[in-house]
């Protein structure tokens, strides 16, 4: 066991924070506004990490499509610090899907339900079914199960199956059937209802405003790569550029694999080849007008396929421009040539002519949307249970592959306030921020 739970007294606690991306952000608001001294280790030249944004020509492009969940944990922290997700919730004219290669009303409504042609009367009626029950039932009672095995024994129709997946994929990342928690995933379908949010700008307007609320409280040290962290009963020493030093505690904000560079023992060797992350090839396209405006936005149902307008809810494009994210989830296969070939297909098939309104693109071949996926092996649990690293006294781990309850930035946005609290209540530090006070340190 990690130790920590000792009664500081009144010192205030010198934290530092390895990775400046929105885990590491947030756990950072969450300690200076409790009083606690903190220094955040970043080893590019700017925050953000997966959450930044590319500004050229008036475009601004995320890392991949990235949607912020109005319902999820990291929107509730945002308001409870006073940023409001500058954005809107996309409502595209018409939502379609694509079933061997052809496209067909996506059924998102009870009028698409009725409507589309992707699926028969008795198909229609079982999926509307299953879509009723998403509010009603209880889904702990499938988080032990894959998503596979609970559509292969509760779903009669192959078809409706693979919509069910198709939704799965898209509101999850995860496109590993077999090993995914159905109980988590259709809780994160549900959360997908409340709708998301394109941000104006990117997902950057959102990192700048944590970083400009941070700005008088906290030391930043970009270009300042961590090489190891070492736990001793004197306190946790971080190396960079060869130079030690020492803090009472320290959250390592990071992925997996710099873990398990920075510190092999944080993560158990047995625990690693669980670690399973949502990988996606993405497509981030430019254009100077679309050339069919009512294509807005397009999943597939027998492939893993993505395709949004993101400009057309937020602001992400100069006027009459389109910004348009394409992603291929994928398995445990890695993208090649082949990916990016069938998403520029799908774009011809979408936006015919496009090449004629290019202004620039951009493929990212191996994205990380999210470094684990809840398990149904551990009941809907990812494979690291929680924050609190055992046997490293004062060290702790934030991210979106550990503990359970949430999914991507949702997830890290968790674990890096109940790592913030641990700390806050090791030290009886007092929290001023509303969300530390309510939210629940269970995981
Ligand atoms: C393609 C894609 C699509 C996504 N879509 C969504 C979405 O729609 N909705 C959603 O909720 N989430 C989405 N996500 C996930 C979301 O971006 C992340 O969950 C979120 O940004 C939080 O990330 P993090 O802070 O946990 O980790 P990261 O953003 O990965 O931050 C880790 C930080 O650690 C730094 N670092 C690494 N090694 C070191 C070292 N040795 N020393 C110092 N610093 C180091 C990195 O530079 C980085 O800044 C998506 C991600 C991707 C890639």
């Amino acid at each position: 066991m990690n130790n920590f739970t000792l009664n500081h007294s009144d010192k205030k606690p010198n934290i530092a924070i390895i990775g400046a991306g929105l885990g590491g952000l947030i756990a950072a608001h969450q300690l200076t506004t409790s009083g606690a001294k903190v220094t955040i280790f970043e080893k590019d030249h700017h925050a953000g990490g997966r959450a930044q944004t590319v500004s050229r020509d008036g475009f601004h492009l995320n890392l991949g499509p990235h949607a912020l969940y109005a319902g999820g944990e990291a929107n509730k922290f945002l308001k409870s610090i006073g940023v409001t997700a500058d954005g809107a919730i996309p409502q595209p004219k018409r939502s379609l899907a694509t079933f061997e290669k052809e496209l067909y009303d996506l059924p998102t409504t009870p009028a698409s339900i009725l409507g589309t042609k992707l699926m028969s009367v008795s198909e229609k009626f079982e999926f509307g079914q299953f879509m009723l029950s998403l509010e009603t039932h209880d889904w702990n009672s499938a988080m032990s199960l894959s998503l596979e095995k609970y559509l292969e024994t509760k779903i009669k129709s192959e078809h409706v199956r693979a919509v069910i997946k198709s939704f799965a994929r898209l509101t999850t990342y995860g496109n590993n059937p077999t090993k995914i928690s159905a109980g988590a995933v259709f809780e994160q379908i549900k959360i997908g209802l409340q709708g998301v949010y394109y941000l104006n700008d990117g997902w950057a307007s959102i990192v700048s405003a944590i970083q400009t609320k941070l700005a008088r409280d906290v030391e930043f040290r970009f270009e300042s790569k961590v090489e190891s962290i070492e736990s001793t009963d004197d306190g946790v020493f971080v190396t960079v550029n060869g130079i030690k030093q020492q803090f009472d505690n320290a959250i390592l904000a990071v992925p997996p694999k710099v873990i398990q560079k920075l510190a092999p023992s944080a993560i158990p060797s047995e625990l690693v080849p669980k670690i399973i992350p949502s990988r996606a090839a993405c497509l981030d396209v430019c254009l100077k007008k679309l050339t069919e405006p009512e294509n807005e936005f397009a999943i597939g149902i027998d492939e893993p396929l993505y395709y949004s307008v993101h400009s057309t809810a937020a602001k992400l494009a100069p006027s009459g421009g389109a910004m348009i994210h394409l992603a291929y989830y994928l398995g445990e296969e890695e993208a090649t040539h082949k990916h990016e070939t069938r998403l520029l297909q799908l774009l011809d098939q979408l936006q015919p002519g496009w090449q004629n309104e290019l202004v620039f693109k951009r493929f990212l071949p191996n994205m990380n949307a999210s470094f684990g996926i809840p398990l149904a092996e551990t009941n809907g649990s990812y494979a690291i249970p929680s924050p609190e690293v055992p046997h490293m006294k004062g060290v702790f781990i934030v991210g979106d592959y550990i503990g359970k309850g949430a999914m991507l930035v949702d997830q890290s946005a968790k674990n890096a306030i109940a790592a913030a609290r641990q700390i806050v209540d090791a030290y009886n530090l007092e929290n001023s921020s509303e969300l530390q006070l309510t939210a629940t340190p269970s995981l």
